[in-house]
């Protein structure tokens, strides 16, 4: 679902606890959550309007002929599809369903098809081309209203009508609520637009956006509108028109042009990801290279438990684990630690990504995993981040490493980016693992503040 401010009926759930080509799940606790919430708010919006949310377990190109020939359906309308799997299953359906017609809305981006500067297939390859085509142009973003009234379900579709699956019914178990999240919201249009008015006209944080949004704690140094975009229930063109307005009032600055410019990107990957398909998923990328690594040995598994021994790192790995969500200058940093610096196959880090982030989207994970690993968008080969130059930049007092590994705590405070230069007995006692290299470009910040 995606797109609109409201997604069509009937959704299937099938796929989700699937594994995918690495073994892993297409979606863990924190997205089904937020999922099902979601659900379950669309279902009241749906009935306030006359109709209802059927929810239907299986694959969709076995339930949606079914039904449709069950109830003599005439039509299907579903959003357009960017990732190929996705498009695949759409195809499927659509094959499956003969003559019957399956119209397309389209997808929640920004641009629509036909406003983009070019055709999909002449997308440049680099994004401060496309943005500059796109800037251009004056672009006015009129998202449509939800309609008052929608018709009812055909008749005898509500006996077809069950309670939601829990996570427990799912195979993913309850996820504990983690006070430290960043993301403490629900899903569901109402706690979508609700954020974004409090963002831009009650705390209006977007005023600051861009000298906080490298922050790491708390609900407020970001939007946070990306779990809600990612599942449909907030339309990209909502936020641009509503930014568009508040600029109009308060005056645009710095920080209100910069989430334009990062509403941007989001559409220059989904844009690249149409373009380009499963070569994005490829180790090569779209750079198609046979340098990419495909290593992957026991560091990995330590890095997706957050026990590397580089605080930073294991912070903001624990805090994916336990919450669903990490902040864009954790994701950069992480991202480079396992391609650089552990040397694994980035795949496997964007598959892990795929399973546990809760704003989970296709074309911005794995694109932004290849521009990472220099086989995407990037022109520069090798984007190195200096993980600890980043922890001595953006957590210059380690209370972001203190606030998620506890074992840290009695550790000096300005040894708590560094403490693999305790003796090796003192971290045995904390339990927290010994870096086994103190790589070369670290020395500069080993004792110093940046
Ligand atoms: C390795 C890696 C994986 C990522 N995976 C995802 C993902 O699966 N889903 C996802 O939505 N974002 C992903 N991002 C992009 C970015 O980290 C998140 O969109 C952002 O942190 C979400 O928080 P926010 O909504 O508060 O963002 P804000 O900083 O408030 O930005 C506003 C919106 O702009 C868009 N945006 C911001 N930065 C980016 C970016 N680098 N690329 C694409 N869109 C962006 C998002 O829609 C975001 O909601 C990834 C980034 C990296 C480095």
């Amino acid at each position: 679902m995606a797109g609109h401010d409201l997604p069509k009926q009937p959704v299937t759930v099938g796929r989700n606890t699937q594994l995918n080509d690495f073994g892993m799940r297409r979606m863990g606790v924190h997205r089904a959550r937020f999922l099902l919430e979601s659900l379950a708010a669309l279902g009241g919006e749906l009935r306030q309007r006359g109709s209802n949310l059927l929810v239907l377990m299986g694959a969709a190109d076995e339930v949606i002929p079914k039904l449709v020939s069950q109830f003599n359906l005439d039509q299907v309308l579903t959003l357009e599809e960017m990732a190929p799997d996705e498009r695949a299953e759409l195809a499927r359906v659509t094959r499956r369903l003969g003559n019957i017609a399956v119209q397309q809305a389209p997808a929640n981006n920004l641009l629509r098809r036909e406003e983009l500067p070019c055709t999909v297939e002449q997308m440049p390859h680099v994004f401060s081309r496309f943005r500059s085509l796109v800037e251009d142009r004056l672009h006015v973003f009129q998202p449509q209203s939800a309609p008052a009234k929608l018709p009812a379900l055909p008749e005898g579709a509500h006996a077809l009508i069950q309670p939601l699956p829990t996570l427990s019914q799912l195979g993913l178990g309850e996820p504990l609520s983690v006070a430290a999240s960043a993301f403490p919201f629900s899903g569901g249009e109402p706690a979508a637009l609700a954020r974004l008015r409090d963002y831009l006209w009650q705390s209006q944080g977007v005023r600051h956006y861009k000298e906080t949004r490298n922050g790491m704690i708390g609900s407020e140094y970001s939007s946070k509108f990306s779990p809600w975009l990612a599942n449909g229930s907030l339309s990209a063109r909502r936020v641009i028109s509503e930014l568009r307005r508040y600029e109009a009032q308060h005056a645009r600055n710095d920080s209100t042009h910069w989430l334009w410019v990062e509403m941007l990107w989001r559409d220059f990957f989904r844009w690249t990801l149409m373009r380009h398909g499963s070569a994005l998923f490829k180790a090569g990328g779209l750079k198609a290279t046979e340098n990419a690594s495909n290593r992957l040995d026991r560091r990995f598994k330590d890095w997706t438990r957050g026990q590397t021994g580089m605080p930073l790192v294991d912070a903001n790995m624990r805090e994916l684990a336990a919450t669903g969500f990490m902040s864009n200058r954790g994701r950069q940093v992480v991202a480079s630690y396992l391609i650089n610096d552990l040397q694994q196959d980035w795949r496997h880090g964007a598959a892990w990504f795929e399973e546990h982030l809760i704003d989970y989207d296709p074309a911005s994970n794995w694109g932004n995993w290849a521009y990472l690993a220099g086989v995407g968008n990037d022109p520069r080969q090798n984007r190195v981040f200096n993980a600890l130059r980043q922890a001595r930049t953006y957590d210059p007092d380690a209370q972001y490493v203190t606030l998620w590994l506890p074992e840290l705590r009695d550790v000096p405070q300005a040894l708590r980016h560094t403490p693999f230069l305790l003796a090796g007995g003192h971290l045995r006692t904390l339990g927290y693992p010994q870096l086994t290299r103190i790589p070369e470009s670290w020395k500069p910040y080993l004792h110093q503040v940046a």
